[in-house]
């Protein structure tokens, strides 16, 4: 704690040094431009349809290479940008990186989707049908190819204008997900009045599904409740076999985690992307 003096004169508050607030406060004065300084990159996490069994989607995630202070994950800097009023700025770079590293990425039939983490504070600033209208104009990116994923407070938040504007989204052709569904106030009452097109079922709910029935009944059931909406489930978070089986006899589409694949560069891509026929996704294979 800050401890005047006792000279009269006010005193400036000077965190201990290595303190979280000191953390914080040069991280503030940093993230700013760090994009322009290429401190910032995108790494790409594959997405797998199980059914297909071969990668269908990406979702880019941030990550930032302080000169000093070394990786900084992007739950610490994020919200950093969003107080800071950079998140905009940052936002509009890594959905235009993240296209043009994932546009010439080869295919065999259909091209790969992109999904694209959208803070809440960029939502509420509505740039974001501008933001995105422009990156997809620069890049040549289809619009059907890009998942904005946002969270249920996102679209919950903020009043009418957030459900004008996905839906402004919507009918660009860009693909709306729910991002980590079943965390916070989740209901499902919420599915049906928002526009979404993916379910994210969260890491939380998909780590007991394959030992605690009640966790695989839930699971089923919004498997079930999405079929009935016309949504795509995607499970996050996926570390073992065992969750991965569970979750395929659940019904779930798709599944993303460290089992399937770790976050990586663009150019690693090409090595888990089905270009030749009939190639199953190694991870897969005996999984049933
Ligand atoms: P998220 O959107 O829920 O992203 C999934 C997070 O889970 C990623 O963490 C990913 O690396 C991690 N993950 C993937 N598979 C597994 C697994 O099998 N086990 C475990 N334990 N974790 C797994 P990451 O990259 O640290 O990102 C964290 C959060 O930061 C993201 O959560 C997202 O909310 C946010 N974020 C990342 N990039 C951006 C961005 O460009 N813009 C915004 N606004 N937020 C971003
Ligand atoms: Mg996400
Ligand atoms: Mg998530
Ligand atoms: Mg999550």
């Amino acid at each position: 704690a800050a401890v005047a003096a006792g000279t009269g004169s006010a005193v400036r508050y000077r965190p201990a040094l290595g303190s979280a607030a000191e953390r914080r406060a040069r991280l503030r004065d940093d993230l700013p431009g760090a994009w322009d300084r290429g401190e910032l990159s995108v790494l790409f996490q594959p997405i797998v349809s199980l059914g297909e069994q071969r990668v269908t989607g990406v979702e880019a995630l941030l990550r930032w290479q302080h000169p000093e202070l070394g990786e900084v994950p992007p739950t610490e800097f994020v919200p950093i940008a969003e107080r800071a009023g950079v998140i905009g700025e940052l936002q509009r770079w890594a959905l235009e990186t993240a296209a043009a590293a994932v546009l010439p990425l080869p295919h065999s039939g259909t091209p790969v989707r992109l999904g694209v983490n959208i803070s809440a504070s960029h939502v509420a600033a509505r740039t974001l049908v501008r933001d995105v209208a422009a990156v997809l104009q620069s890049t040549g990116l289809a619009p059907e190819r890009l998942v904005l994923e946002v969270t249920e407070a996102t679209l919950m938040s903020e009043g009418e204008h957030v459900a004008v504007d996905m839906e402004a989204l919507r009918l660009m052709g860009v693909h709306v997900a729910l991002d980590d569904f079943g965390t916070g106030r989740s209901s499902l009452a919420h599915l049906t009045r928002l526009s979404i097109d993916v379910l994210k079922l969260d890491h939380a709910f998909v780590l007991r599904v394959d030992r605690d029935p009640k966790a695989r009944a839930l699971c089923e059931s919004v498997v079930a409740i999405a079929a009935a909406l016309g949504l795509d489930v995607v499970a996050e978070g996926v570390e073992t076999p065992a969750q991965l089986g569970a979750l395929r006899a659940a019904g779930c589409g798709f599944a993303q985690g460290f089992l399937l694949a770790r976050p990586m560069r663009a150019q690693d891509l090409v090595d888990v992307l089905d270009v030749g026929a009939g190639q199953l996704w190694p991870g897969l294979v005996g999984s049933r």
